[in-house]
């Protein structure tokens, strides 16, 4: 946690703290006899660091509890959810979203603002800084008790995790998120692409808490996948994310930003499932574009034709996702957190039709816990992951 709450800890326990925090986190409460057990640690060694994290106010003593078997009753022990927080800010295209979170993932206050996608980078990251400084004015937390800033990017990062390189949607160029944000505001920040840190929000604290394996697909904008494998992201060879959207999936399609054809995203994107809406005569009344599609669906045997088209191409794209990775559970993000649920079971139908065999059973697809703005929660658990859980 702290510089000085780490200088504290010897040898022994240095180290210790981040795996004591993850386990309380995942399972707790818990009691000191479990947790060494679980972590493989020394009954001392596990006293040692428990009164540690209880002396920063990180874990507190519940009900006793006793256990079945031999030996005493054991205490349990348990995360102060409001010990610390972060503050996690998502840039997207077009919008950004922040919040104060504390360290089991719930967001308490927030902000928001929208800026021209033809806008500098410099300009939002001074709109960003004094977003910041409102979160935390208005949150009230002592400085002490926040402990660094996450930021979810719309783009690939940088090794570090300082730097927003390459978003495709924005026309920005290798902007020094850290290096602008630290100095303002006096934390330390971390930047990760939006749709890795969702994934890892999901595993940590949403809808794929159970799971081993999580692939988290983002509709917005564009249509991509962040993989969390063992309680950890999935970095590739480019600190971006898994690049579904791009996968061919209509031979000689419609062109795609990246150059190429008949990629995911001239199906199923924001933009795509716009120009569907307008080539059908319809509005999207205020809602996503694929929520507006389905709604009229039942009454429109034109727009019932085209949502099946869409709903092929986005399982075959599922489908491909399942068959090399097989993720435990798909967790379907942004956009598609407004479609109901006999959509999402009607995806889950297609992807398993697509899927190879025996892989079929094991389809899981979920709605994400997350809602819409999901890269608060993203770049707040890469901020907790890094300076509370580590
Ligand atoms: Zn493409």
């Amino acid at each position: 946690v702290s510089n000085e709450a780490l200088s504290r800890s010897g040898d022994e326990t240095t180290g210790r703290r981040g795996q004591v925090l993850s386990l309380l986190r995942d399972h707790g409460p818990l009691t000191r006899t479990e947790l060494a057990r679980r972590a493989g640690l020394s009954a001392t060694t596990m006293t040692r660091v428990v009164s540690q994290l209880i002396g920063d106010g990180s874990v507190e003593e519940g009900a006793t509890v006793s256990r079945s078997g031999t030996g005493r009753p054991g205490t349990n022990v348990s995360i102060v959810p409001g010990a610390y927080r972060v503050i996690g800010i998502q840039i997207g295209v077009g919008f950004v979203r922040g919040g104060v979170v504390d360290v089991m993932g719930r967001c308490s206050t927030t902000i928001g603002f929208d800026y021209r996608t033809g806008s500098d980078a410099a300009g939002v990251l001074g709109s960003v800084v004094e977003a910041v400084a409102t979160l935390s004015e208005r949150a009230g937390v002592p400085r002490d008790r926040l402990l660094g800033i996450g930021v979810a990017v719309p783009g690939p990062v940088d090794q570090e995790r300082r730097r927003l390189l390459m978003p495709i949607n924005l026309p920005w160029r290798d902007v020094a998120v850290a290096d602008r944000l630290e100095p303002a505001s006096g934390l330390p920040t971390l930047v990760e692409h939006n749709v890795r840190s969702m994934a890892l929000a999901e595993a940590r604290f949403g809808a794929a808490r159970d799971a081993h394996s999580v692939a988290f697909v983002y509709l917005r904008t564009g249509i991509g996948a962040g993989l969390v494998i063992a309680g950890q992201g999935f970095q590739g060879g480019v600190h971006g994310a898994i690049e579904l959207g791009h996968l061919r999936v209509v031979d000689g399609g419609a062109p795609c930003v990246c150059g190429g054809r008949g990629c995911l995203e001239t199906v199923v994107s924001e933009r795509a499932l716009r120009a569907t809406l307008g080539r059908l005569g319809l509005d999207d009344d205020g809602r996503e574009p694929l929520a507006a599609l389905i709604g009229v669906s039942a009454r429109r045997p034109d727009v019932a034709a085209e949502l099946d088209r869409i709903v092929g191409h986005l399982a075959a794209g599922l489908a491909a996702l399942v068959n090399l990775l097989t993720p435990e559970v798909i967790v379907l993000g942004g956009a598609f957190s407004t479609v109901p649920d006999a959509f999402i079971r009607r995806l889950a139908d297609g992807t398993r039709e697509a899927t190879f065999p025996t892989i079929r059973p094991s389809v899981t697809l979920r709605r994400s816990s997350l809602g819409m703005d999901g890269g608060v929660n993203g770049a707040a658990t890469t901020a907790l992951d890094h300076f509370f859980y580590a």
